[in-house]
């Protein structure tokens, strides 16, 4: 920005304006002929020529001048709105795009709602209504001659003298076209109401039930969080799953809202049921607005405006809902703060709840991160010190969490993946009248089909994968391209028949389990099976019943949900985070190992964990077993400060892809080597590691390379990415192949 650069301007004779491309910079306008009432700002809509598409832009810069000349620019060609964007998003945005290295126009238009990047007015919709006026009342249907179905409505509108909404008149057969003629005539008047009450909430009637008494740890940490409202105040909430994390956020926003300010929450995609929004809006007679991927673009701007408005003072939505702008921002909570949806991987790559700490930051009020697993970044935060550790290690329930067993899969028959011991267990449950949860991460029948003759393998034509066995409906899958073919008729090498299933997934323990115990319901639960909407709910409520049953599930059933009737947990193979390449994989299956962990014995009855495995000495997997995640999260901490990875060390990760390997391999090289000379001109101690091939190179016929910075200081780390960024827009070999950046990578 130039120092003439001024939004105090009156009348700046430059606009830069952030439109849709995914170039990393401002275009300049001509202000219009018009002024908007409350003069040019930054945050304003406005409708401009973009080569020859008229596109939605926003005002970033207001200026005097430009580095094109004057007479070359166009003037904008409308402007949208009478006021700006709030500010607070505005700066929200930018400090994403700024952060991330994506380009402002791409990220504000990721941050609106489709219907205002379209250029809808940024107002609340409203409900019409529609009413007979005086001179309607004074006419006869006779008077409308032949317009038969005009006279009809006029007759069905003199029946409800309070007048009829929109939808009301519509679903009577009647349309919008005869509504509007009507008005025309001046013999029907249109209503406006908004919404969404107005009214602000008013906190004498704040709670619609009571309260829980919180046990003496909810209490302890609920008073620290009451002492620091009026500030940036970061808490890591670490609970034991079922501790009553839910019910400290509760009794905070309550005194939030009470503070007539408003709370956002953030959820994982998994985590935003109907039950969990059936919790907040049960406890709260104020309008609870909920953000998810479920909603109509209606819908969703009237979320989005009822927050900006401040008349939703409570809003829950999954990762994007943190460009959600708040009228008077009181707190944020991130719920499941260590979940992998909470990060974008694919374009805009952020972190929501890293933005949620820069933007809690910002407006100076506290943030919570919750969980009863928490990642290595935020962990590291809290014993430094910068964050506030409070700790829930009691259940609600009586039970503490069940330990892990390991036990043994080494030389032991297996049937659908369990071991005799395994379903010996699973027998004593159910005779006892409980439910029991098979965790097993991986759908479909069997990861793969193996020929018995030859060893072939299934493998996917597009990628460097096995294609996956499915049943219902028989086919082979790529799980990573969504290919799909039909079972051959035999080994396609070797013509033998003997083509066999090789390892269990959900649909062959499901089979198995069917089999083992014919008198108990099994139900499965994995993406396949869910697909139908509702199909996941009707499957809880029924499980909520209570009635003895096998429950065989994915990390879908590991997560959040509480199932009060399963005791006992098995855990089919616990194997395929140990040994895997990426840095952050153990930290991960850990998690889920807790979080799966968590679901047995929350209610009445002690729970049981058996975690099946191949390697029962391996020595984190003993950790986690006999000391728990804490314990497993300090050794992993070390291993990680000694291994220079985060969260010691600041990580930027550059993807190339092309369908020709050597093309992106190419670049990557050519990209890698002047990034190492101006890091060494500059004495910038950020170190470049690669071109290497991405773990599973070939996806979709097209190859993945990657190339890593790695950085002690965020400072350096960013200058470095911000030059390789601007190199490689500028050069002429990039066009060919697809790059992008991305920065505190979840996955190397
Ligand atoms: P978390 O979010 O930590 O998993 P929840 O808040 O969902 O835990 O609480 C688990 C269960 O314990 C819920 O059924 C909740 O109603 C109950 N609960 C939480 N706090 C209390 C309390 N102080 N007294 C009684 N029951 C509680
Ligand atoms: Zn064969
Ligand atoms: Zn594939």
């Amino acid at each position: 920005m130039s120092a003439s650069a001024s939004s105090f301007l009156d009348a700046p004779r430059v606009l830069g304006v952030a439109v849709p491309t995914p170039l990393r910079r401002l275009f300049d306008y001509l202000p219009g002929p018009e002024t908007p009432t409350g003069g040019w700002q930054p945050g304003l809509r406005v409708q401009v020529a973009l080569g020859r598409r008229s596109v939605v832009g926003i005002v970033i810069e207001c200026r005097a001048t430009s580095e094109v000349a004057l007479d070359r620019l166009k003037p904008i060609e409308a402007c949208l709105d009478g006021s700006p964007l709030p500010a607070d998003w505005l700066w929200l945005t930018r400090f994403t795009a700024r952060y991330y290295q994506h380009p402002l126009g791409d990220t504000l238009q990721q941050a609106l709602p489709v219907l205002l990047r379209q250029g809808r007015p940024l107002e609340p919709r409203t409900l019409e209504r529609w009413r007979l006026s005086a001179q309607g009342q004074a006419t006869q249907a006779a008077d409308l001659g032949r317009a038969r179905r005009q006279a009809e409505l006029l007759e069905l509108l003199r029946q409800h003298p309070r007048g009829l909404p929109t939808a009301a008149v519509t679903a009577q057969q009647f349309s919008r076209t005869q509504l509007t003629a009507l008005h025309d005539k001046g013999l029907v008047d249109c209503l406006e109401e908004p919404r969404l009450a107005s009214e602000p909430p008013r906190p004498t009637a704040l709670l619609a039930e009571p309260a829980l008494n919180l046990n003496r740890e909810q209490a302890a940490a609920l008073s620290t969080l009451h002492d620091g409202l009026d500030r940036y105040h970061p808490c890591l909430l670490q609970g034991v799953t079922g501790s009553g994390k839910t019910e400290v956020y509760l009794q905070l926003i309550e005194a939030v809202i009470q503070r007539g300010r408003q709370a956002l929450i953030l959820v994982p995609e998994i985590g935003l049921t109907p039950q969990t929004l059936e919790r907040f809006r049960r406890r709260f007679r104020v309008p609870v607005v909920a953000l998810h991927s479920g909603l109509t673009d209606h819908e969703r701007l009237d979320a989005w405006l009822a927050a900006m408005s401040g008349r939703a003072p409570i809003i829950i939505g999954t990762r994007s809902a943190i460009f959600t702008p708040l009228a008077a921002p009181g707190v944020i909570i991130v719920d499941e703060e260590h979940d992998g949806s909470l990060k974008q991987q694919e374009g805009l790559r952020y972190h929501a709840r890293d933005l949620a700490v820069a933007r809690a930051h910002h407006h100076g009020i506290p943030i919570v991160l919750g969980s009863a697993t928490p990642a290595l970044e935020s962990l590291a935060q809290a014993r430094n010190g910068r964050y506030t550790h409070l700790r829930l290690t009691q259940r609600a329930s009586r039970h503490p969490p069940a330990k892990l067993e390991l036990i043994d899969l080494r030389g032991r028959p297996r049937q659908g993946g369990l071991i005799p011991s395994a379903i010996d267990a699973i027998r004593q449950t159910l005779a006892a009248g409980h439910q029991v949860l098979v965790f097993i991460n991986r759908r479909g029948f069997a990861p793969t089909l193996a020929c018995h003759a030859c060893g072939w393998l299934a493998e996917c034509d597009h990628c460097d994968a096995r294609m996956t066995l499915h049943r219902q409906p028989p086919l082979l899958a790529c799980h990573h391209c969504e290919r799909q073919q039909p079972l051959p008729p035999a080994c396609p090498e070797c013509k033998s028949g003997d083509l066999r299933p090789l390892g269990a997934g959900t649909e062959r323990t499901e089979e198995s389990l069917a089999a083992l115990f014919p008198e108990v319901p099994v139900h499965r639960i994995d993406r396949d099976s869910t697909r139908r909407k509702d199909a996941f709910g009707e499957v809880l409520a029924e499980i909520k019943r209570g009635e003895p049953s096998l429950l065989v599930g994915t990390q879908m059933l590991a997560k959040g949900h509480h199932l009060p009737h399963v005791t006992l947990v098995v855990v089919v193979n616990a194997d395929a985070g140990l040994y895997a390449s990426d840095f952050r994989a153990l930290e991960h299956s850990a998690q889920l190992l807790t979080q799966v962990a968590g679901r047995a014995g929350r209610a009445a009855h002690p729970g049981r964990v058996l975690v099946q495995t191949l390697h029962s000495d391996d020595p984190h997997l003993r950790l986690l077993a006999e000391r728990g995640y804490d314990a497993l999260a300090d050794a992993l901490l070390e291993e990680r400060r000694g291994a220079a990875l985060p969260p010691f060390r600041f990580l930027a990760l550059t993807r190339f892809e092309s369908a020709r390997e050597a093309e992106a391999m190419g670049l990557a090289k050519e990209a890698g080597e002047a990034l190492r000379e101006w890091l060494a001109a500059r004495d910038n101690a950020v170190t470049c590691l690669g071109p290497v091939p991405a773990p599973m190179e070939r996806r979709q016929n097209r190859y993945h390379v990657q190339l890593l910075l790695s950085g002690a200081q965020r400072s350096q780390l960013h200058e470095a990415s911000a030059w390789l960024v601007a190199w490689l827009e500028a050069c002429r070999d990039a066009r060919r192949v697809r790059w992008s950046l991305d920065i505190d990578p979840q996955t190397l």
